[in-house]
């Protein structure tokens, strides 16, 4: 997905979100514990989608001998070990 189309549907999504809330936040408790569920339902689905994303940088290992994250090939960044 190109960077314009991303906020476009960031945008088509938003709004209508953004008045959603408003008349829920205007509706009293109920509508603050819908406008809560949602929220968490969106962040959610935003981490599900944000996976998609992530950048994918040089390989990295677990290290065999104290188990820190470290780059794969060559020695252990914290305790030298072989990898
Ligand atoms: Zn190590």
């Amino acid at each position: 997905m190109t960077r314009e189309s991303e906020l476009m549907l960031y945008a088509l999504l938003g709004i209508p979100v953004v008045v959603l809330a408003f008349f829920l936040l205007t509706m009293g408790p109920i509508g603050w514990f819908l406008a809560a569920f949602l929220g968490i339902a969106v962040l959610g689905a935003a981490s599900v989608f944000g996976e998609d994303e992530e950048p994918t940088g040089p390989e990295r290992v677990n290290c065999p001998q104290c188990g820190s994250r470290t780059a794969a090939g060559g020695a252990c960044d914290y305790c030298g070990e072989a990898l």
